[in-house]
């Protein structure tokens, strides 16, 4: 094997989007955040692994994503798309039956020439200045909106990773001013929003790191393993160096594994001479810099030669790697590489 083997486990994914939905009351829908190739794992897969588990509404962040979750589950579900309905969607939007979460003026007046009597929802901010129809906006739109029938309104949480942050009471605050009146369904929780309680939770929750096993949700299953195969091994003499740079050097006699897998595979370069891979429950040392297709590790204190190392497993989750490499579990999922081997597996693979 001359690539490194991505497993998959979709049973981890359905008992994480569980989880989260027992999080909230029964009478709130979880949804499934599958944006970005449902982060980096296949969309089409985990869109059909959720709707096994019973989830009936999919969120992407552009049209064009929502093709392939639509193919993968057929009519019947909703599938949303974050940024809405821009210039050039609507035959996208029209074809693959996507509800554009309108979030913009202009949007809607596009929306509503373009494609009148086609299903929207609504996205307000309340204080992230990404994405959103401000206050003032709604309150001239809001009566002929409605009168158009959404059948969504959302907002996003810029800080619900940290509980205490006063931004998550301020934005729910706004988001209550906007539509708590409102009998259409409402919602502004993400993974962090599902954890911070009942009242972020409205009618609908749309998780999407917490599925995929990544922090804020502490309690998920890890859902990617990534064993990457050894492909050669060299015995070095003191005061010998490895890889580029020569940013390591040995003081002692040393083992170095070198391993199929790189930057070029989503292996960030910054975790170089500082992260670790597992022989089992052995940690190994990476041993000098990420190189594009390569990986230099000391094994020296192995009593057998190692078939294999894994950077993410048990021991180690795409939380760990994305604390050294100064980065964020999202990053890392969304990074992982193309010339795996990916293995899905679970009863919903
Ligand atoms: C990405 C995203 C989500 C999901 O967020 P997680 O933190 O991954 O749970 C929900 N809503 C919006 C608008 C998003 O962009």
């Amino acid at each position: 094997m001359g690539t490194g083997t991505l497993t998959i486990d979709l049973d981890a994914l359905a008992a994480n989007w569980r989880a989260l939905d027992a999080l909230s009351a029964s009478t709130v829908e979880t949804a499934a955040t599958v944006k970005a190739n449902g982060y980096g794992l296949d969309a089409g897969r985990v869109a059909r692994a959720l709707a096994g588990a019973g989830a009936r509404r999919f969120f992407v962040a552009v049209a064009e994503e929502g093709a392939s979750v639509r193919a993968a589950l057929g009519p019947g579900p909703e599938v949303f798309v974050y940024s809405g309905h821009m210039e050039g969607d609507a035959e996208h939007l029209r074809a693959h039956d996507l509800i554009p979460m309108l979030n913009s003026v202009e949007q809607v007046t596009r929306h509503f020439e373009a494609l009148p009597g086609h299903p929207f929802g609504m996205q307000l901010d309340t204080g992230m200045n990404r994405l959103g129809i401000e206050a003032a906006d709604w309150s001239a739109l809001r009566d002929s909106v409605l009168a158009k029938g959404p059948v969504l309104v959302m907002s996003h949480l810029a800080c619900s990773d940290d509980p205490d942050h006063p931004m998550n009471a301020q934005q729910l605050r706004a988001f209550q001013a906007m539509v708590g009146d409102l009998s259409v369904p409402r919602s502004i929780a993400a993974t962090g929003g599902v954890l911070l309680g009942a009242e972020y939770h409205f009618e609908v929750t749309r998780p999407g790191i917490g599925l995929y096993g990544g922090l804020p949700f502490e309690a998920a299953r890890p859902v990617v393993r990534l064993s990457l195969p050894v492909i050669q091994l060299r015995d070095l003499t003191p005061g010998e160096t490895v890889g580029y740079g020569n940013s390591w050097t040995t003081d002692a006699p040393a083992r170095i594994a070198t391993v199929s897998g790189g930057y070029a595979d989503g292996i960030l370069r910054a975790i170089s001479n500082k992260a670790v891979l597992y022989a089992g429950d052995i940690p190994c040392p990476l041993a000098g810099r990420v190189s594009m297709d390569l990986l230099t590790i000391d094994v020296t204190h192995l009593s057998e030669a190692p078939e294999a190392l894994d950077l993410l497993c048990e021991q180690q989750t795409v939380d760990d790697i994305a604390d050294i490499a100064g980065t964020i579990g999202y990053e890392i999922l969304t990074s992982l590489g193309t010339r795996y081997d990916r293995t899905y597996i679970g009863v919903s693979a």
